[in-house]
């Protein structure tokens, strides 16, 4: 806090000096440009865009529980108003939200909460299409328990028609959980198409689909990292992961690179030494969406990422191996090979240590006609029954550890 107070503090005396050297003082209004609400299961994101960085205030009011946030140098509310129409109804945490002028400059957004929230607020740098950003982040003072969904899930299971079991077996079997994570999302969006496709959508699509085919099969059961357009770090993607116990862990991207021709799909698995260079600029790549939400991060534990960064991979390496040898083999049926191996990267978010984790760039969104294909719902409906046989053969191979995940608990 006494950071901020103290970057506000330079940041205004930069201002005023500015305003006394341009002899003028209207440089700062209508400064947000756009206004987004992102709700999701964790956390509801609230984001500011606008041309310069916002500084603002922020302090809850109880009884009822509300968040006042106060930006300065905002003359116009025009853009900002219509955020009050973007409160969806099922937001977990925001009932409703209003924008009013507080004092000259500085207008005030008012947000009715559900119940008390944790919030969080930072600044992001422009990045890609995206301006300035000031986030703010609801997050529920107790967080939600990651296995409340499997749970859930479990439930649907049991709930299948006793006429199909066997005699003798088991009601619930030991099911096997493959973690489907949809590269990017929210804030971060990832590589570009040239036709303007964003790979945080076409991800979502594709782990989607994945997860409906992995759902139709007896025996696994799919968990997705994030079911909606929303920022999740690299470390949240793992610790969902570890939460349901995952036996396997498959991220879905879309390729981009700086020459248009690029092509084909490819399969990463870890390593701290890259298998070549264009793999080592794809980690790069990749990890530097966390720094989307790393501040964020960072503040709430910084020992996190640290004791993920240094846990061994010796143990599963073999299996990541094994698992992405055989989806390659099926993405290789219907798609070009970007290369006719497995490579292997430095991606933060493989580093789940007790998980086998692979990384899919299912195609080149970078490349024009790629871009087109994975638009296509028949093509992205291919590409996930490519990596679920991928997935088949894997476990026809390597069956599922014994224990049930539930039980370690
Ligand atoms: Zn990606």
């Amino acid at each position: 806090m006494a950071e901020r107070a103290d970057a506000f503090r330079r940041r205004l005396a930069g201002a005023i000096a500015a305003a006394l050297l341009l002899g003028s003082v209207a440089a700062a209004h209508a400064q947000i440009v756009a206004t987004r609400i992102w709700p999701a299961r964790d956390y509801t994101r609230v984001t500011f865009e606008s041309r310069q960085p916002l500084d603002y205030s922020l302090f809850p009011l109880k009884n009822p529980e509300r968040l006042v946030l106060d930006l300065q140098g905002e003359e116009s509310g025009a853009v900002l108003a219509e955020l009050q129409d973007k409160v969806a109804a099922g937001d977990p945490y925001i009932s409703s939200l209003r924008v009013a002028v507080n004092r000259p400059g500085v207008m005030r957004v008012v947000l009715d909460l559900k119940a008390e929230v944790r919030p969080q607020v930072f600044a992001l740098q422009p990045i890609a299409d995206y301006g300035h950003r000031l986030v703010l982040d609801l997050y529920p003072l107790v967080p939600p328990d990651p296995l409340a969904a499997l749970l859930e899930l479990g439930g649907q299971i049991g709930a299948a028609p006793p006429d199909k079991r066997l005699p003798g077996k088991p009601a619930v079997e030991r099911l096997a959980t493959v973690v489907i994570d949809a590269g990017h999302g929210g804030e971060d969006p990832g590589a570009r198409g040239r036709r303007g496709t964003l790979e945080k959508d076409i991800t979502l699509l594709i782990a989607q689909r994945l997860k409906a085919l992995v759902d139709a099969e007896p025996g696994i059961r799919a968990v997705l990292t994030r079911d909606g357009d929303y920022y999740l770090s690299l470390q949240a993607r793992v610790e969902k992961a570890r939460a349901v116990k995952a036996d396997l862990f498959v991220s879905v991207h879309a390729d981009a690179f700086i020459r248009p021709h690029a092509r084909g799909s490819s399969v990463f698995t870890l390593s701290q030494r890259p298998t070549s260079v264009a793999a080592r600029w794809l980690a790069q790549q990749e990890n530097d969406s966390d720094l989307i939400g790393g501040v964020n991060l960072d503040t709430r534990d910084p020992y996190l990422k640290q004791v993920l960064l240094d846990l061994s991979q010796t143990a599963t390496s073999d299996h990541s191996q094994k698992l992405a040898g055989a989806v390659l083999a099926e993405l290789g049926q219907i798609n070009t090979l970007h290369k006719a191996q497995v490579e292997r990267a430095g991606f933060a978010v493989l580093k789940a240590p007790d998980v086998p984790s692979i990384l899919v760039e299912t195609a080149f969104i970078s490349n024009p006609q790629e871009e087109l294909r994975l638009r296509d719902r028949a093509y992205q409906d291919k590409m996930a029954r490519a990596m679920l046989a991928g997935i088949k053969r894997y476990f026809q191979l390597h069956p599922p550890r014994p224990q049930s995940p539930l039980a370690l608990n």
